[in-house]
């Protein structure tokens, strides 16, 4: 008897052939879509791309905005722009403030990873934050299909940190995650592949830039923008002495003469700024202790906190974080890519992605 046509048989190895040229045309991605950097993992390559989350444009006819740079080229300009041209932060104050731009964003540092997305469009998977709303969701996914993206996941920040960072999340145990962000820090205890608690504050990265702005302002009489407020922190920040008396000089606008100014600025002061936001954090992860049903305790005082995000690499925010919220404290290796690395375990792992995603 003829067999109906196609045979299954041949339906599958037609099945099999066009996903390994999928494969070879593009690979599937994770993206950490992050308030200050966006961090993409190909699979079978792993992280492909980690650039910060700006982008700058320059204002054209008829109100239209035209990219002109992304990643880290447009954070170079973030601050000194001529008049025509803004480095934007798309997702700087929530989760998406500019949703045109966050799109232009995806799309131009996802083509910069080599996709050939044309014929055989990558299934996507990204990162959000817990809770945020179904009209966010919407634009996070609206935006990786406008990138290019097939079909689109959404897993959840945290669970992308927790199993990057190669925490049990399957098994029935308590695990409590602190990310220190740019736009926001976020605690969460998770247990059994779901989020048991979580909360979001908006200190981050960015608030303790701001907080050395305002510093160097009133203490030295010098303006200086938010990218050398970084750099500051980056340069010299700690959260508990470093013991090498670390300093920085620093050029800014004086604030009665407006000419350049020049003042040297130490750990010790810009310990004491950060002092503020990294109470805040304290006070955060407390909280979620407080809050924590009582069998996961245990779980969560012998494994004790681990930390990822950027804000981990502030020196020895670990030691400061131990003392102050009493329970053994981890950095996760690579804290800036750990949640994209762990999206990408998931992408690599397509049954739980069914299982995680939404
Ligand atoms: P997001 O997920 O919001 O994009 P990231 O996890 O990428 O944020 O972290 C970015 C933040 O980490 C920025 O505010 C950046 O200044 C900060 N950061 C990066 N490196 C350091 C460092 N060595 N010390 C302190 N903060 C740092
Ligand atoms: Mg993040």
């Amino acid at each position: 008897m003829l067999s109906s046509w196609p045979s299954e048989g041949l339906l599958q190895k037609g099945g099999l052939v066009f996903s390994s040229f999928r494969r070879m045309f593009s690979s599937d991605l994770a993206i950490d879509l992050g308030t200050a950097n966006t961090v993409i993992y190909a699979s079978g390559r792993g992280v492909v791309c980690s650039e910060p989350s700006v982008v700058a444009v320059e204002s054209v006819e008829g109100g239209k905005r035209r990219v002109v740079a992304v990643g880290n080229e447009a954070k170079g300009m973030l601050g000194r722009t001529p008049e025509k041209i803004v480095a934007l932060r798309p997702l700087r104050g929530g989760v998406i403030a500019d949703f045109e731009l966050t799109g232009e964003l995806l799309r131009h540092l996802v083509a910069k990873t080599g996709q050939r997305g044309r014929f055989f469009r990558p299934r996507v998977v990204i990162c959000v934050p817990h809770g945020v709303s179904e009209v966010e969701r919407r634009a996070v996914r609206e935006s990786a299909e406008a990138a290019g993206a097939g079909e689109v996941f959404l897993i959840e920040e945290s669970m992308g940190a927790a199993i990057g960072a190669g925490l049990p999340v399957s098994e029935p145990s308590g695990s409590l995650l602190l990310d220190i962000g740019g736009g926001t820090s976020e605690v969460a205890i998770i247990s059994l592949k779901g989020i048991v608690y979580s909360h979001t504050i908006r200190v981050g990265g960015d608030k303790m830039d701001e907080a050395i702005v305002n510093h160097v302002r009133r203490t030295h009489n010098i303006l200086i923008g938010e990218r050398t407020a970084e750099q500051i922190k980056i340069a010299v920040g700690s959260a508990l002495p470093t013991g090498e008396e670390l300093a920085i000089e620093v050029t800014g606008r004086d604030v009665v003469q407006g000419a350049p100014q020049t003042a040297v600025i130490t750990e010790e002061e810009i310990r004491e700024v950060l002092l503020e936001p990294l109470w805040q954090i304290v006070g955060m992860v407390r909280g979620a202790l407080e809050r924590i049903p009582p069998e996961l305790a245990s779980d969560v005082v012998e494994r004790g906190v681990m930390v990822t995000g950027g804000g981990a690499l502030l020196r020895r925010v670990d030691e400061f974080l131990a003392v102050h919220v009493q329970l053994p404290v981890t950095v996760a290796a690579d804290p800036i890519s750990v949640v994209a690395i762990g999206a990408g375990t998931v992408l690599d792992n397509l049954e739980s992605l069914r299982d995680m995603a939404s």
